[in-house]
């Protein structure tokens, strides 16, 4: 049993790792709907916090925790570096999305979320979807990703998708002089839902596609519809290809599979790509490889819920979306000259904004 004297060994709050001078973190309970929340406001200077709602049999509370203050700083910059007016926030709901979600487990979400009084807007994320945003739609006005029929955006994917794309075409251009993705062999890992939308992409272009997925039906059903190579199991960094694009899971390029890397491009819709943001993203740089940072390349998602809140139209959200092509060519000429990573070349920019708007707001 833990006695009062082990709770000194384990971190407070705001000792833990993830923790980055976070605002705001709240911790939701309810014992009838077994619901266990936490929302974590990271920084609200450009705006209220926006950020998705993920639902996850997490192992421990400390594991809930992390991920919360990890993924709502994530969402500070992502917002910043895009050029919207929002905050970044983010929830974890501690459970199985399969089993435990009713619309009386929903609701009750949504009402914490309003209790919270517009300071947090949530959206979908893992183990959420279109629905779930409807139903706490009927409780409260701070949710986003709402179905179309009901006056929302609908599903970020295909704008992430279209994202992670231009941010390629950007990229391309940078380091091979052409933004032309013909002919260049591009593995895409993870073929969900943004993933086969970039394959669609990329396959009207005629890039030279190899999938990967530990789905083996998904990679049969993409392959043949789209007429790409497949490359199964877990040893793919050393493939001869140009692009490699992570869209399956975070924490990729680490120091096994960048020693590994034949390509000289990296743009992908997977959040948190390095495993340890410094290291890695100066190990890339060594290399000569451009890396596009993923809280740049895969705004289209946040883009186009933001249009719920800004009252933005749906092509304006696509132009914004298309124009993260500029973006990541200015933050790649910009870590060139500098000589610095381009992660840290995109995280200069997104702070610079906050720090702007925090002397403007005083
Ligand atoms: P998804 O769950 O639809 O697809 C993920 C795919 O990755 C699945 O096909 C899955 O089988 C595969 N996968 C899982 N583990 C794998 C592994 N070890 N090796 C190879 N493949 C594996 O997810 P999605 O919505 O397409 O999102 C993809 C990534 O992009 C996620 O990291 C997500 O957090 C991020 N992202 C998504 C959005 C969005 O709008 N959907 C926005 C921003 C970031």
């Amino acid at each position: 049993m833990q006695t009062s004297k082990d709770l000194h060994k384990t971190p407070p709050v705001f000792g833990q790792l993830s923790f980055d001078n976070h605002e705001e973190v709240v911790f939701f309970n309810d014992k009838e709907t077994g619901l266990k929340a936490i929302v974590g406001i990271h920084n609200s200077v450009l705006g209220p916090a926006l950020g998705g709602t993920r639902m996850w049999n997490y192992k421990t509370e400390w594991e809930a925790l992390n991920d919360v203050l990890r993924l709502s700083r994530g969402m500070t910059y992502k917002a910043a570096v895009s050029g919207l007016n929002q905050g970044g926030g983010k929830a974890v709901i501690i459970g199985d999305s399969k089993t435990q979600k009713t619309d009386v487990f929903m609701r009750k979400f949504g009402e914490f979320i309003h209790s919270l009084g517009g300071k947090y807007l949530t959206a979908e994320d893992m183990g959420m979807e279109t629905r779930d945003m409807d139903i706490i739609r009927e409780v409260t006005p701070y949710v986003t990703g709402i179905s179309e029929s009901k006056g929302g955006s609908g599903n970020p994917s295909p704008f992430t998708a279209l994202g992670v794309y231009m941010g390629m075409k950007g990229a391309a251009k940078h380091q091979f002089g052409t933004d032309n993705l013909a002919g260049k062999k591009i593995l895409v890992q993870g073929i969900g839902h943004v993933g086969e939308i970039l394959v669609d992409y990329l396959s009207k272009e005629g890039a030279i596609i190899t999938i990967n997925d530990i789905d083996e039906q998904a990679l049969e059903h993409i392959s043949k519809k789209y007429n790409t190579k497949i490359q199964r199991g877990s040893d793919i960094y050393g493939l001869d290809v140009d692009i490699y694009a992570p869209c399956a899971m975070g924490a990729t390029l680490n120091d096994y599979s960048i020693s590994q890397l034949k390509a000289k491009v990296i743009v992908g819709a997977a959040n948190n790509q390095l495993e340890n943001e410094n290291i890695h993203a100066k190990f890339l740089q060594k290399k000569g490889i451009i890396y596009a940072p993923d809280f740049l390349v895969n705004a289209g998602g946040i883009i186009n819920i933001y249009r719920e809140v800004a009252n933005m139209t749906k092509a304006e959200a696509v132009t914004r979306t298309e124009n993260i092509y500029h973006t990541t060519q200015e933050i790649l000429q910009k870590a060139e000259s500098q000589n610095i990573s381009t992660h840290k070349a995109a995280f200069d920019m997104a702070q610079n904004r906050i720090d702007q708007r925090k002397l403007e707001n005083k």
